[in-house]
């Protein structure tokens, strides 16, 4: 967890760990990270905030 990033909340699926988190802007972000992977995840919503990058 960055301080930009405030994680709201994490769940496991069949695909792998949801995690819901909030930017420093407000912005809602989902980021799903597939089980085995080798710190490869998938962002929905906009891996990169386009407000804060
Ligand atoms: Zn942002």
């Amino acid at each position: 967890m960055t301080q930009s990033n405030r994680m709201l909340s994490k769940h496991t699926t069949s695909e792998g760990v949801v995690v819901w988190s909030r930017c420093a802007c407000g912005r809602l972000r989902m980021d799903l990270v597939p089980y085995g992977a080798d710190g490869r995840r998938l962002a929905a919503g906009g891996g990169r905030c386009p407000r804060c990058a």
